[in-house]
C-alpha cells in the first residue's frame, strides 16, 4: 500500500476569504510566513452579495495603504443628517468640521471584495483556495492538523496559527446572542433629485432607516420587525416606495427601486477572541446591528491590529503572548462598538413619549454642541482608539 502523502504546511491558515480575512492576509504580506486563505464558496459568489458598506475615512486609509481601495466605485459622504420620526431634534455632521475630504464612503461589497481579491492575487506567498471546506481538525502544542476537502479530494494541512474569519457565526456556545427582533430590508433607490453626498439616518419606532449615497442613488437599509419585513418584501415597487416615503418623510421622493434582500439582525459577541494558536476576527468575533455602519470598519481594525501584533512578535506566529496582546488591545474598540450600536438601537426603536423627548433633546444638544458632535464623529471615523 502506498504511504499517505506528507501534509502540506502553511504557517497561517485563514478560514474565510471575505473582506476581513483577505485584509488580514494582505496586512501580513511582508511577513516571513506562508499564508493560506480558504473559503467554502467560489470567490465569484462575493459578486452576488447585495450589501453596500459605509466605510469610515480610517477604513479608506487602511485599504488604500494595502492597495485595495476601490477608488472608482466609492461614493463620498460629505454630511450625515440624523433625525427621528414623529419627534423634534436633528443633528448634522459635516466633513469640514473634521478637516477631512469626506466623513466616509459607500462601497458595494462586491467592489470591495473584487479590489481585495485583485490585491491578494499579486502576493505569491499567499495561496487562496476557494470552494474548500474544513472537514477535520486536530490540534497539539505545535499547531493544527486540518483536512480540507476541495473538488472531491481531501488534503491534509498543518498550520502554526489558525485564524477564523468565517463571518456571522451560527449556533455556537462560545457566542452570546441578543436578538433585536428586527430585520434589515436592503435595496437601491433612485431619488427625484441629486443626493448631494448626504447620508440620512432616521430613527423610527420600528427601527433605524438609513439612506446612504451610492453612485447616482441611495443604498437603503430599512430596519423593521420581521412581520413588517415580510410585508415590505412582498410589496410591488410602488407600494414599497410609498412605505419608504412614509418612514422617511417628504424631503424628496423616489422614482425607482432595485431588487430587495433581507437580513435578520442580532448582536453576536464571541466570549473569547483567542485560543491556543487560534484567533477569531471580523464578524465571527462580533456581529453588530448595521446602524451607523460599524461592523466591517471594526473587522478591518481587528485584521490590522492582529497583523501588527504578529509582526512585532517572535518568529512563531502562534506565540501566546502576541495573541494575548491582540485580545487585550481589541477589548475597548469591540465593546465600545457593540455598546454604542446596541444602545442606539434600543433607545431609538420605540415610541415612548418621555424617551422621544429625551432623544430629541439629545439630537438637539449634539447639534448645538460641536465638541460633543466631534466626539461622536471621531468615534465613528477612527473607532475607540485613534488609528493609526
Ligand atoms: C444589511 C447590512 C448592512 C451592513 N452595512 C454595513 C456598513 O454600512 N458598514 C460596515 O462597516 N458594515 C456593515 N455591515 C457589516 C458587514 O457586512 C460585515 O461586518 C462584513 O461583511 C464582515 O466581513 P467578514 O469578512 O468578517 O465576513 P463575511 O463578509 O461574511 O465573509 C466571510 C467569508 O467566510 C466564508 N466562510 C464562511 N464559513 C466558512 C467555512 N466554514 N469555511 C470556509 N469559508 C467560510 C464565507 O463564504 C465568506 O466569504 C452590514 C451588514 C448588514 C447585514
Amino acid at each position: 500500500m502506498a504511504d499517505a502523502p506528507e501534509p502540506m504546511h502553511t504557517d497561517i491558515l485563514i478560514i474565510g476569504a471575505g473582506p476581513v480575512g483577505t485584509t488580514l492576509a494582505l496586512a501580513l504580506k511582508d511577513s516571513p510566513w506562508s499564508i493560506t486563505l480558504v473559503d467554502q464558496r467560489p470567490l465569484s459568489a462575493q459578486a452576488q452579495d447585495p450589501r453596500a458598506l459605509a466605510l469610515s475615512h480610517g477604513a479608506r486609509q487602511l485599504l488604500a495603504h494595502l492597495g485595495a481601495w476601490p477608488t472608482a466605485q466609492a461614493t463620498a459622504i460629505d454630511t450625515i443628517h440624523v433625525s427621528q420620526k414623529g419627534g423634534f431634534g436633528r443633528t448634522l455632521m459635516h466633513k469640514d468640521e473634521q478637516g477631512l475630504p469626506a466623513l466616509g464612503y459607500v462601497v458595494r461589497y462586491k467592489h470591495l471584495a473584487s479590489a481585495l481579491q485583485a490585491a491578494i492575487a499579486q502576493q505569491a506567498r499567499c495561496k487562496v483556495l476557494d470552494e474548500t471546506r474544513v472537514t477535520q481538525h486536530t490540534q497539539d502544542a505545535h499547531g493544527h492538523r486540518i483536512t480540507l476537502s476541495r473538488q472531491g479530494q481531501e488534503h491534509s494541512v498543518t498550520a502554526r496559527l489558525l485564524i477564523h474569519a468565517e463571518g456571522t457565526p451560527g449556533d455556537d456556545p462560545g457566542v452570546q446572542v441578543d436578538d433585536y427582533g428586527q430585520h434589515a430590508v436592503i435595496c437601491d433607490a433612485i431619488p427625484d433629485r441629486p443626493h448631494g453626498h448626504r447620508a440620512w439616518e432616521r430613527f423610527t419606532p420600528d427601527g433605524p432607516l438609513a439612506l446612504l449615497p451610492l453612485e447616482e442613488g441611495f443604498s437603503i437599509v430599512f430596519t423593521v420587525p420581521p412581520a413588517k419585513a415580510d410585508a415590505l418584501m412582498a410589496m410591488d415597487d410602488q407600494a414599497f416606495l410609498q412605505a419608504l416615503s412614509t418612514q422617511f418623510g417628504s424631503r424628496f421622493g423616489f422614482t425607482a427601486v432595485g431588487h430587495r434582500d433581507r437580513f435578520p439582525l442580532a448582536l453576536r459577541q464571541r466570549k473569547e477572541l483567542i485560543g491556543p494558536r487560534e484567533v477569531w476576527i471580523g464578524n465571527t468575533a462580533q456581529t453588530l446591528h448595521p446602524v451607523s455602519g460599524q461592523g466591517f470598519n471594526l473587522g478591518l481594525r481587528d485584521a490590522w491590529q492582529l497583523a501588527q501584533e504578529l509582526l512585532s512578535g517572535t518568529e512563531d506566529p502562534g506565540e501566546p503572548k502576541a495573541l494575548q496582546t491582540y485580545a487585550d488591545a481589541r477589548r475597548l474598540d469591540r465593546s465600545g462598538g457593540a455598546f454604542f450600536t446596541d444602545k442606539v438601537v434600543r433607545l431609538f426603536s420605540n415610541n415612548t413619549p418621555p424617551l422621544r423627548w429625551a432623544r430629541g433633546l439629545g439630537l438637539l444638544g449634539l447639534d448645538l454642541c460641536p465638541p460633543a458632535r466631534d466626539f461622536v464623529a471621531r468615534r465613528m471615523i477612527w473607532g475607540a482608539r485613534a488609528w493609526p
